[in-house]
Order: structure tokens, then sequence, then C-alpha cells
């Protein structure tokens, strides 16, 4: 009995019953999937950056970037590698960007942890983000050490 109820538990962790991306992992509604190995699913984003942009994803539902357990970091790096490579073989992509976001401040509009793979092409005239310069250096020196502490 005490097995049984751990199995019933995990599973309800795996899974969030309201998240588009489970039950497109589930196939409870379609994808155009393009990885399916171990632990990480990928399909093609319904609405591309360029086409072919692809979005790679743990099976298991985990929030963010901060939820995901390290030990699933190697089977991640060889889908992005494999997905990334497959992806810009097929579009004649000379470039691709891998990208993440987590939380809503920073665009995150599915609560399932997913890496945004975009092929690029020269001349896109796609543009990431705008930069800028810190005050002084001193600025940047004391957030870098504001960081390093709360790195511990
Ligand atoms: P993010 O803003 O990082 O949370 O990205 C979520 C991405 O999921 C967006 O780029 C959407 O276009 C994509 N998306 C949402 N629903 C679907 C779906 N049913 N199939 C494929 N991609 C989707
Ligand atoms: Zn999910």
């Amino acid at each position: 009995m005490i097995v049984h109820s751990w199995v019933v538990s995990t599973v309800e962790r795996a899974v969030n019953q309201d998240c588009i991306f489970c039950k497109i992992v589930a196939g409870e509604i379609p994808s155009a999937k393009i990885y399916d190995h171990g632990g990480v699913f990928a399909f093609l984003d319904i609405a591309p950056v360029n086409k072919g942009h692809a979005l790679v994803v743990p099976k298991k539902h985990y929030a963010t970037l901060f939820e995901l357990p390290p030990d699933i970091g190697r089977e991640l790096i060889l889908a992005l590698k494999t997905v990334g490579q497959a992806v810009m073989a097929a579009t004649g992509a000379e470039g691709l960007n891998l990208g993440m976001n987590n939380f809503e401040a920073a665009g995150q509009l599915v609560d399932h942890a997913h890496f945004h793979l975009i092929p690029r092409h020269k001349g896109d005239g796609l543009t990431l983000w705008t930069q800028h310069a810190y005050e002084s250096v001193e600025d940047m020196q004391k957030l870098a050490q504001a960081i390093r502490s709360a790195i511990g």
C-alpha cells in the first residue's frame, strides 16, 4: 500500500493537468513532433520566429530552469544538439539561437520549462535584444560582487 501511494504521488508531480505542454507530451493534443527520447521531447513551435523554430522540453512537468533536476542535463544537452543540428540541416540555416524564458517578467507564457531552438539565416533581420552600458566600471564590479555573494 505504501508503494502504491508513492507511485501515485510521483505521477501526479510529473504531470500538470492544466499544462498544454504536458498534454502535447502525452499526445492528448496534436503537435508537429520531431524528437522523443528518454525524458526529453521536442516539437515545432506553432508560432515560429523563423520556420523550423523548435521547442525542447523535459517530459516531466517542471515550471522553470530552477526546478530542473541537474541529472537531466546530459539528456537535455544531447537533445538540444541533435535537434538543433537537424533543424539547421532541414531549414538550410547558417546559425541557431538557443533561448529560455523563465518567469512572466522574462516572457514565459507556458509554465513548463522549455528551450527554444531558432534557426537563423544571414540578414534575416531578427534582433534579439538591445544592450546598454553600466554607469561605471565600479558599478559593474559592485554588481559582480553581489552576484558572487549570492552564489555563496
Ligand atoms: P514562452 O514564451 O517561452 O513560454 O514560449 C511558449 C511558446 O510556446 C511560444 O513560442 C508559443 O508559440 C508556443 N506554443 C504555445 N502553444 C503551442 C502549441 N500548442 N504547439 C506548439 N507551440 C506552442
Ligand atoms: Zn507541463
